[in-house]
Formats: structure tokens, sequence, C-alpha cells
């Protein structure tokens, strides 16, 4: 894997280098609405844990109407997987399944997802799973920019407080928003991206191994490439010589 830097720092939104309250403050800002952080944010005291946080974005996120797509969607999906997660899955919206059921890939290239990471040795409810945005766009046509900029607070919340140690983008749409808007999903695959300190690796969308299988080998070898990374992130600075 070669390790790269790019632009467009996800710290634009989350500033670099702050305590765990200050960033569970963030998040909490967040979802009670004032959503633009200020000074005030590193003053105030938090008492909520970050699964407390993380149920609470979910709430909010069932409740949002911030932009159209409330009024066509069955169930919201906020996504799913615990605080301190190695891994997070990003994608870029619920499907029709998600849709019914509330619950992120779950629908047939959802599957493939979800099997692929229980054969690289994890379990589905170790690692996180979610969207960018959160309510499925009618007919699954590609976000609007006005919708991510209505959504992606959700997802950078829940990134802080999850605080996976790589997050693997599925397909352009996640790469472009959380690494560089310029990323090609087929020129950035595989690669291990450092941005501000946070790992990622991109990978296919799994709607896009369904549609040629050719794929899966690659999609495979960049999970497994993820879990490997995740784990060599995980020893201590020095250790495995
Ligand atoms: S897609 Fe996001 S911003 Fe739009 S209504 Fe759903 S949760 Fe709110």
């Amino acid at each position: 894997m070669t390790a790269v830097t790019t632009a467009r720092p996800l710290q634009a939104v989350l500033p670099a280098r702050m305590s765990c309250e200050d960033l569970m403050c963030i998040a909490l800002r967040i979802i009670t609405s004032q959503r633009a952080i200020s000074p005030r944010c590193y003053t105030s005291p938090v008492r909520e844990s970050p699964s407390q946080l993380l149920s609470a974005i979910a709430e909010e996120v069932r409740r949002c109407t911030a932009c159209p797509l409330h009024s066509g969607r069955t169930h919201a999906v906020p996504g799913e997987g615990p605080v301190g997660a190695p891994v997070a899955f990003i994608g870029e919206a619920p499907g029709g399944e998600e849709d019914l059921q509330g619950r992120p890939f779950v629908g047939r290239s959802g599957q493939l997802l979800r099997r692929t990471i229980r054969e690289i040795g994890w379990r589905e409810d170790e690692v996180f799973i979610g969207n960018i945005l959160k309510c499925r766009p009618p007919d699954n046509r590609n976000p609007l920019e006005s919708e991510v900029a209505s959504c992606r607070h959700y997802l950078f919340a829940q990134l802080v407080l999850v605080h996976p140690r790589v997050v693997v983008t599925l397909g352009n749409h996640s790469t472009n928003l959380l690494i560089d808007p310029k990323l090609k999903i087929t020129q950035a695959r595989g690669r291990h991206i450092i941005k501000d300190g946070v790992s990622f690796l991109p990978t296919f969308h799994p709607s896009a191994v369904l549609r040629d299988m050719k794929l899966l080998t690659e999609f495979r070898r960049d999970l497994a490439a993820a879990r490997q990374l995740a784990q060599e992130l995980a020893q201590p600075p020095g250790a495995g010589g």
C-alpha cells in the first residue's frame, strides 16, 4: 500500500488535535442543532458518553427534515456500529431495502459488503457501516450537493465519536467528500491515504462490484488490506519490530 497525502482536510470541519471532550462537545453541539462550531464548545462540559451521543445523533437523524428527502423516506438510515469500531465503511445513500428496514447496506450490494466483511475476519457488529445521506434519494439517483451539504454533519459527528482507525470509503461520493473532491475511485482504490492523521482506504462501492463481478477480487483485497492496516494501527509505536 502507498501512503499519500491529499488536500481538503476533514479537519476543515473538525479541527485537529482536540481532546475527546472537545470532540464530544462538538458532536453534541451539532446534534442539538447549533451547527456552527463555536469557541464555546471548548469551555462547556459534556456529560454524555460517546455511545449516548451516537444514539442521540441517530434519533436526530430520524427526526430530521433539513432537506426534501425526508418527505419520501419510509425510514431514515442513521448507520450502525459501536464507538471504537476499528473501521468505518462509508457509502453514499440508502437504497430501497435500507429505506424499508432503516438499516444500512442490507440490500443485495449490502449483503455482498457484509459477507466480505465476515470473510476477512470481522464481525458485522464490531464495525461501523453508514452513508453520507441518511435518507433515500428517489430512484436511487446520485446525492445532490445541497443534500450532502444538509446531511454531512451527521456523518462527521459519527466519525468523530466512533473514532475508527481506518475509514473505508465505498465509491466516488464518499471518497470525494471525505478525502478529495477530484479523486477517482479507479485511481484511488486500495491506496492508504493519510489526511490530518486519519487513515483512509478507498474501494469500489459494492453495487459496482455487483454490476461487474470481475471487481470482486480487488474489492476483497482492499477490505483485507483495511483489516491489516487497522491491526497495524492498533499496535503501540515500536511494537512488532
Ligand atoms: S437526507 Fe439527511 S439532511 Fe436530508 S432529511 Fe435525511 S437526515 Fe435530514
